[in-house]
């Protein structure tokens, strides 16, 4: 493919239509230009360029496909911040996206650090599963830079989730009726389900905290929350953050 700017291109079409000097010879484009069928050929090319830009491929996906898998993760996103999350044909004015009378759609989500919105065409409407609007939200002012908002977006609560510490406080008062506790358990706020914290204990620490003198030297891991032994070589192989058995969080909580 012929490699040219459209500036170029288009000055390229004005040097072949006469109307300006030549973009290689510098001269005054005739019809004996030497580099006529040249531009000619580059004006095709950037035309060819522009009309199938969306088969364009890196080698491994095309403009089309990414679109499309852009699309499908942030659908992603919607579903899993509904409450948050809105989209509508029309943009804040009243009017439709791109005046295409509803070929296109915004989406969008309100982050703690400001919304986040994106566009798609109409046949993407059902796959966001989120509230919609009659007119979208105001712009904010936020920018493709500001793509990293979404890392803002924190766990939702889910629905049938509820306090275990709540839930033992509330059985645990015997002046209460079975009838009320279980009334009780069904008035407790949802939570977000969370990882439970761990660290990584040496074999040497984990011998002496069982008493027990190190049999060998270093040859495990263990999880303090759930007490498996990691063997030292697939452990330090996989950088372990996350216990691979119980699934608590080994990171610390500066990382
Ligand atoms: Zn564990």
């Amino acid at each position: 493919m012929v490699k040219i700017t459209k500036e170029e291109a288009i000055f390229c079409e004005k040097s072949y239509m006469g109307e300006t000097d030549c973009v290689d010879c510098k001269y005054y484009a005739t019809d004996t230009c030497k580099s006529r069928e040249t531009h000619r050929m580059a004006v095709k090319a950037l035309e060819q360029y522009c009309e199938d830009v969306g088969e364009l491929s890196d080698g491994y996906h095309t403009f089309n496909q990414l679109y499309h898998q852009r699309a499908v993760l942030f659908a992603c996103i919607v579903k899993q911040n509904k409450n948050k999350a809105w989209k509508s044909f029309k943009h804040s004015d009243g009017k439709y996206c791109f005046d295409s009378n509803g070929e296109w759609f915004i989406v969008g989500i309100d982050t703690p650090q400001g919304s986040y919105t994106y566009h798609y065409a109409k046949e993407y409407w059902d796959m966001f599963d989120c509230q919609e609007l009659e007119c979208g939200k105001e712009w904010d002012g936020h920018t493709e830079e500001d793509v990293t908002r979404l890392l803002s977006l924190e766990q939702q609560y889910c629905d049938d989730c509820v306090s275990r510490e709540a839930t033992i406080d509330l059985v645990a008062d015997f002046d209460l009726s079975m009838d009320q506790v279980v009334r009780g358990i069904h008035a407790l706020p949802p939570v977000a389900p969370s990882r439970p914290k761990g660290h990584w204990i040496s074999h040497i620490e984990h011998c002496e905290n069982l008493g027990l003198r190190p049999s060998g030297l270093g040859a495990y891991m263990w999880c303090s929350n759930c007490d498996c032994g990691i063997d030292i070589n697939e452990f330090h192989r996989n950088h372990y953050n996350f216990c691979p058995n119980c699934g608590a969080d080994m990171r610390k909580s500066e990382e």
